[in-house]
């Protein structure tokens, strides 16, 4: 089977205008204040409790013992709400997406790490005052003498360090993927360490049934939401449908599609524009899964991708066999016809951002002349996906631009042009209702932004751009 010109019937039809959007807006509301709840709920159990009336300002233990207490009740939510939004859980996806979850998830990292260390040297120096003994002494007795679950919170603290000191961006840059990625699998290690001494010595837990219960759920809450769809979801699931590689074709010199045959799956459910987590069963490979995005749209035959050569594993990619079996974490992503508003629809990708691009022309539901597709590629006969690109436009009446060549200036998209028009200029000569569009944009996180900022330019609002980076 070469399914290169075998196409998927597109959508019959959208809801289009902005009600839906109003609707995940909503969404958004409602689980941004359950987690602003979840940190009233925690300082008001703290201040309930009797605490503020304890603190005397004459004696620097009882308000330290209170900032060391209420900073660690807060940091201990505000970390289950930072590992749940990367837990992969679809109602967080659908609602924001796998990269505004991962950005705040992001966010959030060193606010967590500043409040647990104000904890700990609370900690430390209010012991310190009371035992009437230097910091560094009290430091090795809480390690050393008071029992192994303080211990091991202080093996947390470090970890937790390493952890964000690895994701600050000037680290993150000289880290492999893999490294950073192992490196973060050391923050659930973290936070079981952390956990004995919450519950055995925490004032604020430690024999307290409604703040035990409170906890209790809550830690149970988001680990069985990481458990279940971080780990155990994609290996039933893969393993129900018996995902393995049907066959390979070469798209490009450094592309290469994949087609992933299966059971029954039109159980599956992905939508165009989405991507998934590929992992490779093989020896070599199945500890390092990668993101690929659907190049064609969903179907019961096969599911495809198409891959790029970057690094080492999509190198390996390239070689991959029949028969390989397949692990799939996904569906993911809001880069699909759902956040589609406006009839029209622009189309804009450069390079191996095409996948999506690809799979939303074929699905997405459409009138000759709505979609207007244009493909940056550094030469037309070596671009992944082209020909497809072209049939489809042909098939379905829509305009393909390809923008051959090399740059005009560096801080432009668009290859060189003889008028030297600024770039939105020439966006809306190629697609003279640019602004009245939805567009979806995929490709290099830095070219996607210099695209913005040129539709913005031509006059197309925010929230009609739809971007999907390919970026970690
Ligand atoms: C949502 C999404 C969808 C994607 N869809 C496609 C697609 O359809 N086709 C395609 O060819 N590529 C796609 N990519 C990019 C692809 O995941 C990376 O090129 C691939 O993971 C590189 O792996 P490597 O080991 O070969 O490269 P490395 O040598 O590890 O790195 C090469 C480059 O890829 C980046 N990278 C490495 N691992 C990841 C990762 N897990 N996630 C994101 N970036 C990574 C690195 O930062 C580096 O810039 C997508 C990325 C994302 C985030």
């Amino acid at each position: 089977m070469t399914a290169n010109m075998r196409f998927t019937e597109p959508n019959k039809k959208v809801r289009l205008g902005f009600r839906k959007i109003i609707k995940v807006q909503r969404g958004q509301d409602f689980v941004e204040a359950l987690a602003w709840l979840s940190i009233v709920a925690v300082v008001s159990m703290f201040l309930l409790d009797g605490n503020l009336a304890q603190i005397k300002l004459e004696t620097p233990p009882t308000w330290l013992t209170a900032i060391s207490r209420l900073t660690a009740l807060v940091a201990t939510d505000i970390l289950l709400i930072h590992m749940l939004l990367v837990a992969r859980v679809p109602w967080i996806d659908r609602l924001y997406g796998h990269d505004r979850a991962t950005l705040t998830h992001k966010k959030l990292g060193k606010p967590i790490l500043y409040l647990v260390i104000a904890h700990f040297l609370a900690s430390l120096i209010s012991y310190a005052i009371t035992a009437k003994t230097t910091i560094v002494n009290e430091f090795f007795t809480l390690a050393l003498h008071s029992g192994r679950d303080l211990l091991w919170s202080i093996l947390a603290l470090a970890l937790m360090i390493v952890v964000v000191v690895s994701s600050i961006n000037i680290a993150r840059k000289r880290l492999s993927y893999e490294t950073w990625y192992v490196v973060h699998l050391l923050s659930y290690f973290s936070v079981a360490l952390a956990v004995p001494h919450q519950f055995s010595t925490g004032t604020d837990i430690a024999g307290k049934w409604p703040q035990t219960f409170f906890w209790v759920t809550l830690y149970l809450f988001v680990v069985c939401n990481i458990a279940w769809f971080r780990f155990l979801a994609p290996i039933v699931g893969s393993v129900y449908h018996g995902f393995k590689v049907i066959e390979t074709a070469s798209e490009s010199s450094d592309a290469t599609s994949i087609y992933i045959g299966g059971r029954n799956l039109k159980r599956v459910g992905g939508k165009a524009g989405q991507f998934y987590i590929l992992r490779v069963m093989t020896g070599k490979e199945w500890w390092r899964a990668h993101p690929f995005s659907l190049s064609a749209a969903p179907n019961d035959k096969f599911i495809r991708f198409t891959i790029g050569k970057r690094g080492d594993d999509t190198s390996l990619l390239q070689l991959i066999k029949p028969g390989t079996r397949i692990i799939l974490e996904g569906p993911y992503g809001v880069f699909t016809e759902d956040r589609r508003t406006r009839e029209k629809v622009t189309l804009i990708a450069a390079g191996i951002g095409a996948p999506p691009i690809r799979a939303l022309a074929e699905s997405m539901a459409a009138r000759p002349g709505d979609i207007n597709i244009i493909y940056r590629v550094r030469s037309e006969s070596d671009a992944p996906l082209v020909e497809e690109l072209k049939e489809l436009s042909r098939r379905r009446g829509f305009k393909l631009t390809l923008l051959e060549g090399s740059r005009g200036n560096p801080k432009s998209w668009m290859p060189a042009h003889p008028e030297n028009l600024p770039d939105h200029a020439r966006l809306s000569l190629i697609a003279p209702w640019v602004s009245e569009s939805d567009v979806f944009i995929c490709g290099p996180a830095p070219w996607t932004k210099t695209v913005e900022k040129s539709l913005l330019r031509a006059g197309t609002p925010s929230h009609q751009i739809h971007a999907e980076e390919f970026a970690w």
